[in-house]
């Protein structure tokens, strides 16, 4: 497959304009300026990723509930971690909390080689399929698992995507990263103050900056929660 623009499903009118308003006016009307980024949203249709009762509120620039007790990111705090990342297609990039598949869509949209590590087997299974069906199943591979854990298998990462907020950043994933590499994550308690860092690997170390308060469901596992 050559891209990821292909074999996408119609978007009804009705979600077409919904789609342009969170574009014009969530993103780009905020401080979403990266054109490839922003372009990438407006490609992957995210009504795909979401339960049908939720269709119409796909564009919202909301969390919405996919099951499992787990969200679909809100379309700005996704499209701010793509932003922060600075990707290049090319890239290998490491994602823990596949969710719904919408963040690894944009991710696979951008160019980049993913591998995403989901806790819940059913919500794997989900994204899989709407991934597949969506033309970006041979740039992903996902896994069931404990992402504080990683992947050793595929280390090093030019980037590492945290969609779950934790206490810390998981050892394992700090070492996974490519020297040179960046790594997104939200950082703080549960249900409580949460702030998205980034993380930049110079040297064997990390330095870290904090960009946006947020507000994430928990990382859980070993080094989690
Ligand atoms: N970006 C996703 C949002 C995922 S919500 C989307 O757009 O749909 C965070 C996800 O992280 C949840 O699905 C949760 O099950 C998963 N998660 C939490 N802890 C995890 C862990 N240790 N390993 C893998 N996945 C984890």
């Amino acid at each position: 497959m050559s891209g990821g623009s292909e074999g996408k499903s119609v978007i009804p009118e009705e979600l077409a304009g919904r789609r342009r308003r969170m574009l014009e006016r969530d993103l780009a009307g905020r401080d979403i300026s990266d054109p490839a980024v922003l372009a990438a949203l407006a490609a992957v249709p995210r009504h795909e990723f979401v339960p049908p009762p939720f269709r119409l509120r796909a564009y919202d620039d909301a969390p919405l509930r996919i099951g499992c007790g787990q969200t679909i990111s809100q379309p700005y705090v996704a499209a701010f971690m793509t932003q922060a990342l600075r990707l290049a297609p090319g890239l290998k990039v490491l994602e823990i909390g596949t969710g719904s598949g919408y963040q690894t869509a944009i991710l696979a949209e951008m160019g980049l080689e993913v591998y995403s590590v989901e806790r819940h087997e059913d919500l794997s299974l989900a994204a899989e399929a709407v991934l597949d069906r969506l033309g970006y199943g041979d740039r992903v591979t996902l896994r069931v698992d404990d992402g504080t854990l990683g992947w050793p298998e595929e280390t090093p990462f030019d980037r590492i995507l945290v969609a779950a907020a934790g206490p810390r950043i998981p050892p394992i994933l700090a070492d996974e990263l490519a020297d040179g590499g960046l790594l997104v994550m939200p950082l703080g308690e549960i249900r409580g103050r949460q702030s998205l860092e980034l993380a930049e690997k110079r040297g064997g170390v990390l330095y870290r900056r904090r960009l946006l308060e947020v507000s994430f469901v928990p990382l859980l596992g070993r080094d989690g929660y």
